[in-house]
């Protein structure tokens, strides 16, 4: 898997086992759902993820040293439903729901996110999370185009000129809250995590000028990744639905 050899300090042993265990999975991978395009089991560091994608974003999230956990428990929704998400960020209370392209189900992600968002006031969230524990959905890599975003429908085109330069080249996300999440370093505690209010989801500094994130604050040293390049025969997806 050459694609997660450029990121992270892998040993080059560990990369082989990966690799030889990756094999095996996908020789004995039986297809499930109606999927046009199966997901490519793949292993990354001893971890068997469903596909590739979701790899690559452990990967990833590797390069940015935001501690994961791979799919560490099922919980159950509001509704009822039980959902089984990707990705647990303890060190900065978000999760991460992993999407191919197409069209992603997301219906859970985005209940699940309603449900650990907060009510407290923007400025005003006391929660040792701001605003609540950040469900996060990852798409596969594209520029963003504020131009085509209905969040940026009626902003000036000079908030656009800084909304895409700020954004552009990262992987795409979509906070499940509906407002924009920001790729960065924080710089009072220096952790790479997404920015969703004025306050740091890991050490909670309150950012200054953060009214706008994408127009006022210079503090945040906003992080420009590519990602990992999902495979073309990989939909980056399969819904693990779990029983009931
Ligand atoms: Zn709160
Ligand atoms: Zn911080």
């Amino acid at each position: 898997m050459a694609m997660q050899d450029d990121i992270g300090k892998r040993c080059f042993v560990e990369s082989v086992a990966d690799d030889i265990e990756t094999g095996r999975l996908r020789r004995d991978h039986v297809i499930t759902g109606d999927l046009k395009i199966p997901s490519l089991p793949t292993v990354y560091r001893s971890t068997a993820f469903r596909s590739a994608l979701e790899a690559s974003w452990a990967a990833t999230l590797d390069s940015l040293g935001i501690v994961w956990e791979y799919e560490p428990e099922t919980v159950t929704l509001p509704s009822g439903v039980r959902y089984l998400p990707d990705f647990r960020l303890p060190e900065i209370g978000a999760w991460l729901e992993v999407k191919g392209d197409g069209v992603p189900r997301v219906e859970k992600a985005i209940e699940f996110g309603k449900s650990l968002a907060c009510d407290c006031p923007r400025f005003g969230c006391t929660c040792r999370w701001a605003g609540g524990e950040l469900v996060l959905i990852g798409h596969p890599p594209q520029p963003f185009r504020p131009d085509y975003s209905d969040e940026y429908d009626h902003r000036p085109y000079w908030a656009k000129q800084i909304a895409g330069r700020n954004h552009g080249g990262h992987p795409r996300w979509t906070s499940t809250r509906r407002t924009s999440a920001w790729l960065g370093h924080c710089p009072a505690c220096q952790k790479a995590t997404w920015f969703d209010s004025p306050h740091c989801r890991a050490c909670r500094h309150r950012l200054i000028g953060a009214h706008g994130l994408e127009s006022g604050n210079t503090e945040i040293r906003f992080i420009r990744i590519t990602g990992a390049a999902l495979p073309k025969d990989d939909a980056g997806e399969e819904d693990p639905t779990p029983a009931a």
